[in-house]
């Protein structure tokens, strides 16, 4: 009887794997079409300044629209992506994206700040991606500092001295450098106070639950005063309440994001979003101030 479920288990497992073999190369060929038939687009989202409470800066996410499958989560393809390389390509269209949108909008009269984009820790694995972004923003015209770049902790865990450098060469061509999803997986401290970093952006799994958790609260505090003991700026991202946006201004934090004060938006949304979103906060903001 084992033996027969054996056998079945086996003959289970072998199908789903040839089913999902059989996807993941559907997959790959899409990816790898998606670059040539433009069904790649950026949204994005706006980060606001909690200080002044105007926006200060924004993400860019990447959007696959394909004609079957309809919206690719980058949860789903950024992970293929960086298994088949395919990152490599993408990485370089997101910068010059972004350059492009950046420029766009401020010939319709808004000059943002900058705009942070995902760099995945595959793209460091090439040796020249400091050279290819360098290339990339002579010919877009475009400022290092107007791009900051965001990576994760799993790329700072790997501290080598090749990563160091990488990242120095990055911030010494003028780019800021933000470390995303803070505090989960491979948190170590140590890597902080070694590496030119300017922004450390809280996990949103540290916010979901405040104001009821009080363990987050303390994390999230915690967090915000290393950052500023380090000489960095702290940005909370995930902020879906007005609580937590309270919760943020109390306690110092830099910089706020979140579905609070705005979803992504496609690039020709974006002027719009961010003109509703300041006089928005204005009306806000301005009550509650006279109120003190
Ligand atoms: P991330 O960099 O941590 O981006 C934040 C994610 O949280 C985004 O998901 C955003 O839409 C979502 N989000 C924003 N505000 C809220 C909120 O208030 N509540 C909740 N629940 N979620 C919120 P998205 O766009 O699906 O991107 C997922 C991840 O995919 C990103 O996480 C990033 O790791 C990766 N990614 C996206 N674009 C790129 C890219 O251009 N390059 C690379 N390498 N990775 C990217
Ligand atoms: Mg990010
Ligand atoms: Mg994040
Ligand atoms: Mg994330």
């Amino acid at each position: 009887r084992a033996k027969e479920l054996g056998r079945n288990h086996f003959r289970y497992y072998t199908q789903s794997l040839s089913e999902r073999t059989d996807k993941r190369l559907k997959t790959d060929a899409a990816l790898r079409e998606a670059l040539s038939l433009n069904q790649f687009s950026l949204h994005f989202q706006p980060i606001i300044d909690l200080t002044s409470c105007t926006v200060s800066h924004a993400e860019a996410l990447i959007r696959w629209h394909h004609p079957e499958m309809g919206m690719v989560s980058p949860e789903y393809f950024i992970p293929l992506a960086e298994e088949n390389g395919l990152i490599h390509e993408i990485g370089l269209w997101v910068l010059r994206e972004a350059c492009r949108c950046h420029k766009e909008w401020k010939s319709q009269g808004l000059d943002l700040q900058k705009i942070s984009i995902n760099v995945s820790s595959i793209q460091f694995q090439k040796a020249n991606l400091a050279d290819a972004f360098k290339t990339i923003l002579e010919e877009e015209a475009m400022e290092a500092h107007r791009i900051d770049i965001e990576i994760t902790e799993r790329y700072l865990m790997d501290q080598t001295e090749r990563n160091i450098h990488y990242l120095n060469t990055l911030k010494k061509a003028g780019h800021t450098i933000t470390v995303d999803d803070f505090g989960v997986g491979y948190s170590s401290m140590s890597y902080m106070k070694r590496l030119p970093l300017d922004i450390i952006k809280i996990d949103r799994s540290f916010i979901s639950d405040i104001p009821e958790d009080r363990n987050d609260i303390q994390i999230s505090q915690a967090i915000i005063s290393l950052s500023h003991n380090l000489g960095y700026k702290a940005t909370a991202e995930g902020v879906e309440i007005v609580e937590q946006f309270n919760f943020l201004r109390e306690t110092l934090c830099d910089y706020a994001q979140g579905y609070y004060f705005s979803p992504p938006v496609p690039a020709h949304h974006f002027i719009t979003c961010v003109e509703q979103l300041n006089a928005r906060l204005t009306n806000e903001i301005a009550p509650s101030e006279i109120d003190k």
